[in-house]
């Protein structure tokens, strides 16, 4: 157990954990401010998060600050990272034995960040955080308590872009985030 931050970046670097090590160009630790009430978890890197080394700043991330913007979130007043650190080849799921391997990294996060709100990013965060009998579509939008812990599942950004009335949901799911942030 890390308790600070850039102790466990250090010590994720040239993680070889599990097989997604072999085809990733960067691990994508994390980004964001670690004392934030909120944390977004999504699935893992795509093509572009795994050339930065940044969570979602590929297509699905543009939709994801659009969104942010249009609610006055900025990308650095909260903290975005993701189950799986390195990149699944051709941006497949991430497979049970992977997700064992690396979610014990992201646990640690969230317990140095102590989120009030974790914002689970579609289906596989949603299922890996609060089990496999969650589904995303019922799920979506409503609030769960575990713990002390608020966890608001909704849609994974790139969702959005293959269906434009997720977007109208995803909105009203960050403005819900801001709104019990301010009762918390
Ligand atoms: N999709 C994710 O789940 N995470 C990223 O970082 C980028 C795309
Ligand atoms: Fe290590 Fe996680 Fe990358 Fe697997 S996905 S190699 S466990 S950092």
């Amino acid at each position: 157990m890390y308790n600070k931050m850039e102790e466990l970046r250090e010590k994720i670097q040239g993680c070889n954990k599990c097989k997604l090590c072999s085809g990733r160009k960067n691990i994508v630790f994390g980004v964001g401010n670690i004392e934030s009430d909120i944390m977004f978890i999504g699935e893992g890197p795509g093509a572009d998060e795994d050339v930065n080394g940044i969570p979602f700043v590929g297509k699905a991330g543009k939709l994801m600050n659009n969104a942010f913007d249009a609610v006055g979130i900025t990308r650095d007043e909260v903290y975005i990272a993701n189950i799986v650190k390195c990149r699944p080849p051709n941006n497949r799921d991430p497979e049970a034995d992977e997700v064992k391997a690396c979610i014990d990294y992201l646990r640690n996060q969230v317990i140095i960040i102590k989120p009030k709100i974790i914002v689970l990013l579609g289906r596989i965060a949603l299922q890996n955080i609060l089990g496999m009998e969650y589904k995303i579509t019922s799920s979506r939008g409503k609030w769960i308590e575990k713990k002390g812990i608020y966890y608001l599942p909704t849609w994974h950004p790139a969702a959005l872009l293959r269906d434009e009335t997720k977007k109208i949901d995803f909105i009203n799911d960050l403005i819900e985030v801001l709104k019990k942030e301010k009762e918390l």
